[in-house]
Parts: C-alpha cells; structure tokens; sequence
C-alpha cells in the first residue's frame, strides 16, 4: 500500500504540504490512504498520537462528497472542527446538544446540490436515535456522495474492551444501510480479540488492517508499592525528577482528585482537579489553563483524557490501579507525544484491587464522559460485563505483581506484539533492578497446565485455571467439581506470579489460545482457554522445552 503510483498520490503530498502543513507522512498514513481510498475497509490500530486524524482528513478534502466521522465525545469534536476550519476545510458537527434549528440547516446544507461540508461529525447516539440523520444519509449516498464512513475509537463498539458504549453497538446499520460505502474505523487500544469483536460488530468486510507498534520507547515505566506516604512520594517524585513540568495524576474517585490536588497545592505544585461531577464550564475553564500552563499538574479521573492533546506531558502517575492494561497504556500514552523522555509511575497496593473490584460490581466506576443520556450503571453490573471488567482488571493486578519481565513486553504481549527485552534499554524498573538472570526449564509444568485445561474441558478462563492448579477451594472451584481433579493443587508449591506467568508463556507463545465466546444473550463476551493441539504435540514429544527467566538470586 506504501505506493506513489496511486492516481491521487500528488494530490496527497501537495495537500499534505499546503493544508496540514506536514512534511512528509509518519508511518503507515500513506498506506492507509492509499486502502480507503482504493475503496477498501479499513481497520486501523495506531498508538495515540500517531497521526489517525490525517488518514481520513485528508481523503476527505480531496474525494468529492462527504465524509461522516462518528466520534464518542463532543470536546473531541470540537477541538478537530475549529482545526479543520483553521486549515479552511468546511467541516460541521451534530449532536443532541445541538439547537433543532441549527440541526436543520445542516440537513439543508447537506441535501442541496452543492454542498460544501467535506466532513461531517457526528456522536454515536445520533446514529442509534436520528431517523432524520440516516434519511439524509441515505439521499447523500443515493446521490454518491456519501464519501467514506469513520468510526473513530472504534474499541468503544466492544464490550470485551475497556471503554464500551452501548450506543456504538448500534453501528452495524452502517453497513447495512451503504454497504459499498468504504468504513475506516481507527482506534488506539485493541486486543486481538476487541478487533474481532469490533470487525464483526460493524460488519467489515474483507478489511485490511493496519497496526503499528504499540511500543512507546520515550516512556519510562516503573510500578511503586502504594504506602500511606503515597502523596509524600508523588511529591518528592516530582520534584526530583520533573520540577514545574506538566503531568497527570489518575485517581480513582472525585475525591480522590479534590484530596491529590489540595495535597500537592499545599507542597507548592501548580495542581488542579478535574473529574465527571464538574459542569462543563468548570472543566473547560481547567482544560485552558492547563493547555497554557498555568496549571501543570491535573489530578484526574479517566474523565480527563481523550482528545487531550498537549504534546509536553512529562509524566503520567496512577495513584491508583487502572481498570485494565489497555486503559493503562492509553492513559499513559499520553505522556511523551512530543517524543522526549517521560516518565509513567503506578502506585501499586492491592488494597486498592479490592477497592476496584467493590467499584465495579457495584457499578459505580467513573467512565470516560459520554454526551447522552449513557447510564454507566446499567452497563457496569450484568453477568458477563462483570466478568470481562474482573478479568481485565486481574490482568492489571498481575502486571503490577510481576516483579520480574519487562514492562515493555508484558504490554506489548498483552496487544498481541512480540518484543525483545533487550531493547528496553534499562527503561523499566524490572529491567533496571535485575541485571542477573537465571533461565530455569519450567517444561514440566508448562505440560501439566496443557493438561488440566484439557481435563477441564477448556471451557475456563486463565484466573480459574489458575486458581484450581494452585489448589483453591473456592465455592466456584467446588461447585465444578475441580477440586476432584488430579492436576488440582499440582502447582502448590508455585507462587501466583510463578504459576501465572507460565500459563502466560503459552499463550504467548500460542499453546494455548484464549478464545472469545459469546455467551449471553446481550452478546456479551468473555474468554476461554483452548489448547492448541499442534503447537503442544511438540511439547509433550520433548521436541519442545520451555524455559523462563528467573532473577539470579532465586
Ligand atoms: P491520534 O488521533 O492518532 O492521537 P492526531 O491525529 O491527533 O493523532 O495527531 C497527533 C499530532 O500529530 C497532531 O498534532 C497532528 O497535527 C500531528 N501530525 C499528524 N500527522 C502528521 C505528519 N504527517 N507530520 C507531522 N505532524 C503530523
Ligand atoms: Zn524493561
């Protein structure tokens, strides 16, 4: 796709050049130009402030017709208009907030012979809710002039993900209503098995896929235990490492915000708080002081973060765990964009686990902010929701308590990315405070994991199988019966993370394959182990040993 031979392709460097001022193209956005524009769909994974915007922006200005962008919040819309609008590209938006009148003359502007909008902007509940909306789509689209469809944070369609939206669920129709329209859905956080989930969701195609590296080597990443001295840390943190230079503080509650921020006030920090129970204006009253420095450190929920766009972020601290790896990496990529040093610290207690873990049964975490009516507790506390939120949230609880790989890898790992620790070059505190290693062979162990998922059925989540390998006896573990298991308790001797990040190895190295299932009737989703028969055989032949490092002192 990286070809120059396409018939637009000078159009696109001239205006790449003159209208968005650019260079040259960062990677992959030629490519993906090159695809939607030829007409396929295309799904996107680059890493927040790789430069998506632009792999639509610019077919939009240059393909006749309408682009329609779907995108989840209304700031982030804003903020792209008043862009566009700089670089004189006609671009508008509708959502519910919109006045009726206003609406209408967009739905003038879009039925008449010569429309000059060249994106249009809309949220997801527009979709879900506006006949109006789809009626004028489809005479766009009678008319060939319904461009291109962009789904913008299309992970948002997925409940197996860390930010669903019910209201992106209800995107399929797209593709059903235009289905030779070209779809670009574009996110920065997907999992082998969101992007399945997103892919079938909306219907694509024979969709091509683009996904760069989600390894941010100007990020340093260290976990911290969490003590009662917490703000003191931060604080001398701070100071020792990124005096007066901007940073985000992730706390879990408002109050934790309110409580960070007047702490950190008190030691002479230029801090504020910001979180979903402030109205608009308060909020947008913080977002500017903060983009002109006159505030450098946010103590935030994960209210504050998408369309946040200052390049200059010079730490990401989480006062508290995040609610998934995936969320983990998004809130931390946004420390660093401009591609100097930065650092990324976790304070980690498992306290706050069981916190989390109360949070969210009871439904009751603060979400990304939605502009309609989204009730986050609906989608918080059903069975299987539940289930995936528990899992993801585990995941994190075992990356804080690996005390061993490379943060780099188990992240990378966990998107499905293959990385050599080498190139962490000391940027993680596991890779800066062992420096020794000893490779010990776990192959024994590795074959008796493959067989209980087998004598399990493989129809169980890693954090079960876990459980009875290491002999829990648990009510779930004896309402199935697994205590009865000859492989139960096999792992005693292991400790979790040792067990853990055996079981881990496998899948990485596709032994063992975790497998979405569909399971309810809502079309929520969870994950199963299977084992992979061909992969393995190697295993149990001798052919294949398994071995992992171990610092040298153990
Ligand atoms: P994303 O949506 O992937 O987070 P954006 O589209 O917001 O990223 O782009 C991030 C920044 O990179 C923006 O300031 C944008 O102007 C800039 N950018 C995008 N493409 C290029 C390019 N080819 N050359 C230089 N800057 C670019
Ligand atoms: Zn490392």
């Amino acid at each position: 796709w990286s070809n120059r031979n396409f018939p637009w392709a000078k159009k696109l460097e001239d205006n790449n050049k003159k209208v968005f001022g650019n260079h040259s193209f960062r990677p992959n956005q030629r490519e993906i130009i090159n695809a939607t524009m030829s007409g396929y769909d295309v799904f996107v994974l680059m890493p927040t402030g790789g430069g998506k915007s632009l792999t639509y922006q610019l077919p939009a200005l240059i393909c006749p017709g309408v682009t329609l962008v779907i995108s989840p919040l209304v700031s982030l819309i804003q903020d792209q208009i008043m862009h566009l609008l700089q670089a004189n590209i006609p671009a508008t938006y509708l959502s519910a907030a919109k006045e009726w009148s206003e609406q209408q003359e967009i739905f003038r502007e879009l039925n008449s012979d010569y429309c000059k909008f060249k994106l249009l902007y809309v949220t997801p509940e527009k979709v879900a809710k506006s006949d109006v909306l789809l009626r004028h789509l489809e005479r766009l689209h009678a008319r060939e002039l319904l461009a291109r469809i962009v789904i913008d944070e299309a992970h948002c369609v997925s409940q197996w993900g860390h930010d669903f939206r019910p209201d992106y669920q209800g995107l399929g129709i797209l593709k059903q209503k235009f289905p030779t329209t070209p779809v670009l859905a574009l996110t920065a956080t997907a999992t082998a098995s969101v992007k399945e989930d997103v892919v079938r969701a909306l219907g694509l195609s024979n969709c091509i896929v683009f996904r760069q590296s989600f390894n941010r080597p100007n990020l340093s990443y260290f976990i911290v235990p969490k003590t009662k001295k917490c703000l003191e840390d931060i604080d001398k943190f701070i100071k020792e490492n990124h005096f007066d230079e901007c940073g985000i503080i992730y706390c879990l509650s408002r109050m934790d915000c309110e409580k960070v921020a007047e702490k950190l006030q008190e030691y002479g920090h230029k801090a504020a708080f910001y979180h979903g129970s402030m109205d608009a204006g308060q909020r947008a009253f913080i977002q500017k002081q903060w983009s002109k420095d006159e505030i450098n450190i946010i103590c935030a929920t994960v209210a504050f973060g998408m369309g946040i766009n200052k390049p200059d972020v010079r730490f990401v601290i989480h006062h508290s765990l995040p609610k998934s790896i995936e969320g983990y990496h998004q809130e931390c990529g946004r420390a660093g964009r401009d591609g100097q040093r930065s650092s990324c610290v976790l304070y980690y207690s498992y306290a706050d686990y069981i916190r989390i873990k109360h949070m969210i049964s009871a439904g009751v975490m603060e979400q990304t902010p939605f502009t309609s009516g989204y009730n986050r507790n609906s989608v918080a506390s059903s069975g299987r929701v539940l289930e995936t939120n528990t899992d993801n949230l585990l995941r994190m609880v075992s990356y804080c308590e690996n005390d061993v790989d490379c943060r780099r890898l188990l992240q990378l790992v966990h998107f499905g990315e293959k990385f050599d620790s080498t190139n962490c070059k000391k940027t993680c505190d596991n890779c800066i405070r062992i420096t020794e290693f000893i490779e010990k062979d776990v192959t024994e162990i590795a074959k008796q994991l493959v067989e209980l998922v087998k004598s399990m059925g493989q129809q169980f989540s890693s954090a079960h199988i876990l459980e009875v390998f290491r002999g829990s006896l648990s009510q779930y573990v004896k309402k199935q019966r697994h205590e009865t298991l000859r492989l139960h308790g096999a792992g005693k001797n292991l400790s979790k993370s040792e067990a853990s990040r055996v079981l881990h190895h496998l899948v990485t190295e596709d032994m063992l394959v975790e497998e979405v299932k569909k399971s309810d009737f809502y079309g929520s989703v969870s994950s199963v182990l299977k084992v992979n028969e061909p992969r393995v055989s190697d295993l149990f032949s001798g052919i294949r040993t398994v071995t992992l490092r171990f610092p040298s002192s153990s």
